[in-house]
Order: structure tokens, then sequence, then C-alpha cells
């Protein structure tokens, strides 16, 4: 990429995954030619949806529960809806049911949520996050620099750095409290027992509060719809079916992003790299891959709690220690017999996903990273079993059914390295330093080029906040912001 050159496009964004899409949004408002190189067929990366099981039935390739997307900074200000994107909330944004008793549940209303879950001191820490949220978004997700409201980041810093079992110690008198606080850091890629594993519980159960865990009308494709409707309305243009496989066959540019992870980097530069960055690249770690399943339903689950059939999302495993448990196997290269199971039920509030009167849902359990395909069965079935230990005659509603191995979801999109769904894993060295520790993550070694990746801060979720800052170092460096 030299300078001298003439430069056909100002930038070109490889990969079409919301952070892609979110960089190149961001450069084509500063004012640039974007263009974005996608290797899939169509864009969207792990924020797609499709006809997965039988036609009429909409599922979600990737990403199913949205409130970071609901929260993004860069997405709110950006006219999405004028591109197509509705929201739409569940009336409980999470249940996480028992074998006795009633399910744990996150509502919008703090002091609900707390006394169903007997937590005044939840209460007393949230209600201040919540009120000023988005002066700490502002911080949280910024890339690492100068908190701009420090006071309120140490409110929010020091409890989250605390690991999410210990927090949960701290806030919580029963066992129904810390199993459904330790279920919410269950979508944190790192061990439940390190530190800041709080940080994703507490993220997550203040989107709960402020947007309520929201839905996009038509699934996760509407999402990637609008950005990509935005983007081409900025001129911004996107080839599909164009993976790019070296970093010199690109068009000259004035920055180069990369929605890429470093595994792929290393790969696309190879010897361009100096040697310290590359190995520096090369212990990048990865967290547990996700076994998928998706259903066509022909009814709504048949949940025993009637909490349930009103929450978008369900967390089932039961017990804080039975959470731990099957979080904790997959970092030994195990599995467990009952895993920890998300579920999204979003045909709940909305039909316009389902022929009239069926569902689809969708689920994961975490297992080892890159397990194989030999694993389809067993696992299928345990996340069966566990769906109907909380729902009896769950699979008589089962009209067809769709399995994605880690290996699959890996095949799919080259991001999900061994099937980890976040870009890698959130342990606190590596939250701070991703990929590489340095001051600016985005920028690497060669001139004009940058990662824009879930591999880079804040980390994995559909938000484009990695996209949306990599531009922004990009403008900066090129004196155009
Ligand atoms: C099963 C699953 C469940 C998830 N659930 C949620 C959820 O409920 N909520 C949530 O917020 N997030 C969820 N996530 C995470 C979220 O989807 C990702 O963190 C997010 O999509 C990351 O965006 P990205 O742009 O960094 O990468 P991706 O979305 O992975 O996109 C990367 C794109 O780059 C393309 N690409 C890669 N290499 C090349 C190349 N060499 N040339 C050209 N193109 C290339 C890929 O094909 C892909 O389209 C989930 C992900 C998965 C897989």
């Amino acid at each position: 990429m030299g300078t001298h050159r003439p430069h056909k496009v100002d930038a070109v964004v490889v990969g079409a995954g919301p952070n892609g899409l979110a960089a190149a949004i961001t450069l084509a408002r500063a004012g640039w030619s974007v263009v974005v190189r996608e290797a899939a067929d169509v864009p969207g990366g792990a924020c797609r949806s499709a006809a997965l099981t039988r036609p009429g039935f909409v599922h979600d390739v990737g990403s199913a529960v949205h409130p970071l997307a609901a929260l993004s900074p860069a997405f709110r200000q950006w006219p999405l809806a004028e591109h197509g994107l509705r929201w739409v909330e569940p009336p409980i944004a999470l249940a996480h049911p028992f074998d006795d008793g009633p399910p744990a549940l996150l509502v919008r209303s703090i002091a609900d949520t707390a006394t169903m879950l007997d937590a005044p001191r939840y209460r007393t820490l949230m209600a201040p996050l919540v009120e000023r949220w988005e002066a700490l978004l502002g911080d949280v997700l910024a890339p690492p620099r100068l908190p701009r409201h420090p006071l309120l980041l140490a409110r929010f810093g020091l409890p989250a750095l605390l690991s999410a079992p210990r927090l949960a110690r701290l806030l919580f008198p029963t066992d129904r409290g810390r199993a459904w606080f330790v279920g919410l850091a269950g979508h944190a890629g790192a061990p439940l027992d390190g530190s800041a594993t709080a940080a994703f519980a507490l993220v997550l159960a203040l989107a709960g509060h402020v947007v309520g865990w929201p839905m996009p009308v038509g699934g996760a494709q509407a999402i990637t719809d609008a950005l990509v409707g935005y983007l081409r309305s900025l001129g911004g243009t996107i080839e599909t079916g164009a993976p790019v496989t070296r970093l010199d066959e690109l068009p000259p540019a004035r920055a180069v992003l990369l929605d890429i992870g470093p595994r792929q980097f290393l790969a696309l530069a190879g010897s361009r790299l100096p040697a310290r960055y590359r190995s520096a690249l090369a212990r990048y770690r990865y967290a547990p891959g996700a076994f998928k399943m998706d259903w066509a339903l022909s009814a709504p689950i048949p949940w025993r709690a009637a909490e349930c059939a009103r929450a978008g999302t369900l967390h089932l495993a039961g017990s804080e220690a039975a959470v731990r448990r099957s979080e904790a196997a997959p970092w030994r290269g195990e599995t467990d017999d009952q895993p920890y199971v998300i579920l999204s039920q979003p045909t709940l509030v909305d039909p316009s996903r389902a022929p009239a009167g069926c569902h689809v849902a969708w689920a994961y359990c975490h297992v080892p990273n890159g397990a194989s395909d030999a694993i389809r069965e067993t696992m299928a079935a345990r996340i069966e079993a566990q769906i109907e230990r909380f729902a009896s005659g769950f699979r008589d509603c089962v009209l067809a059914r769709t399995i994605t191995t880690p290996a699959a979801l890996e095949r799919g999109n080259a991001n999900l390295v061994g099937g980890d769904v976040g870009g890698g894993a959130t342990t606190l060295a590596q939250l701070m330093t991703r990929p590489t520790r340095q001051l600016d993550p985005y920028r690497t070694p060669l001139p004009g080029v940058y990662l824009c990746s879930a591999a880079t801060p804040p980390g994995g979720g559909v938000h484009g906040i990695n996209g949306y800052s990599a531009a922004c170092s990009a403008l900066m460096r090129a004196g155009a912001f």
C-alpha cells in the first residue's frame, strides 16, 4: 500500500460482519470511498438469518439475542430504522428456571428484579449505573484511553473486576440469585472463576434494565440488512464471494481494515509482519466452541413455569454449581452431561419468522474449542434433554432440527476459530490486550492496515464498536478526523 500510488478507493474492508460493516460505514460517513470484500456469498458474518430447517422458518445463523446491538453507541447514532431495523421486546428479557420453585427473571425494572431475587444489594449497585448508562458505556466500550467519567467507571469497574461467582456471593443471599448472575457471565469466553467475568454479567444485566434484550424483527439478518442499506446509501460497495487470501492482492488504498482474527491475519500477511508481532499473534487464545441447534416447532415450547413462556431468552442449567460445572468442562477439553444451554425463542414476539401457529428456537452450549463432528448426536441429545427437563413434551413439538458443530461454524465463517463465537478468549489479560499489547489495539505494524474484528476491543458481540473504533483510528492517522 504505497501512499504515492494512485488510489482507486480510499479504503478496503475485508469481511462484512457487523464490525466490517461498521468500519465501512464510519469511513463512508467521513466521505471516503469504501469497498468491502466478503468471502461468503452474502454479507453479515455471524449476524445473519436463513431457513436452516424448512422453508418459512427463519433461523439465526449466529447471533440471536441482541441487547448489545440495541445499546451500541455506534448503531444508535446511525439511521438504521430508515433501513428497516425494527426492535421488538419480549415481556421478560431472561428466565432462568429451576427444578423447584419459580424461575429467576431479568426484567426492565431493577426494583422488581432485585425483589424477586431477594437482593437489595443488587439494586443498590445497579441503580446508579443504569441511571447513567450512556456515560458509563461510553467509557466501558471505548478503546483504552483515560475515562471521561472516572467515578462512574470505578463504581462499575471495581465489582466488575471480580469473578462472577465472587460478586454473586456478595450480592445474592440465595442460590437462585447466584445461579442467575453466574449464568449471565456464562456468555463470556473465559473461565467463570477468572477475574472480571462479573463484567459480562453486569453489562448484560444493565442492558436488560435499559433496553430489555430486544430482538430485531425478521431476525439478526435485519441488523445486517440495515447496515448494508445504510452503507450503500453512503456510496459504499460490497463484493461477496470474494475471499481475500493475501494482503498483496488488494487494490491500493489509504487504509485497509481487516474484519478478521489474528490467526487469519498471520495467514494473509505472513512474512510481511515483524517476527515479534507474529509471535504475539500466535499466542492469542481462543475460548471453547459453541454447539448450536435450531428447531422448527409446531407449537410454543411447553415450559412448566409460566414465566418462561414470556421470556425471550432462557438459561437452562438450574443451580449455580451446575452452571459452573458445565462451563468449566470445555476448558479441560471435556463436555458436560447436563450442559448449560442458552436458548432463544424469538417467535414469542416475532410471528413473521414461522408459518402461522409454528415457532422457531435457537440454542447452544459450550464444548471444547474445535470439537469435531463426532460429538453431534451425543450433544444434541443432551441439549434436548436439558430443555425437556424444564419443558416436558418439547420433543413432541419438533418438526425439524439442524445441528451446527464448532467445526461446522468455522467452515462457514473463518472468524469462528474452533467454534469460538466471541473471536477469542475474554480472560482479563486478553480483554486488555486484544489482540496484542499496544496503545492503539487496532493498528498493526503495517502502515495503513488495521484490525477491526471481535478480536479487538471491546470483544465479541453484535455492536460494531470494534469496527467503528478501528475506522476512527484510521481516519485520525490519515488526518481526516
Ligand atoms: C452461534 C453464535 C451465537 C452468537 N450469539 C450472539 C448473540 O446472541 N448476541 C451477540 O451480540 N453476539 C452473538 N454472537 C457473536 C457475534 O455474532 C460476533 O461476535 C460478531 O458477529 C462479530 O462480528 P465481526 O464483524 O467481528 O465478525 P463476523 O461476524 O464473524 O464476520 C466476519 C466476516 O469476515 C469474513 N471473512 C473472514 N475472513 C475473510 C477473508 N479472508 N476474506 C474475505 N472475508 C473474510 C467472514 O466470512 C465473515 O463474513 C454469536 C456468534 C455465534 C457464531
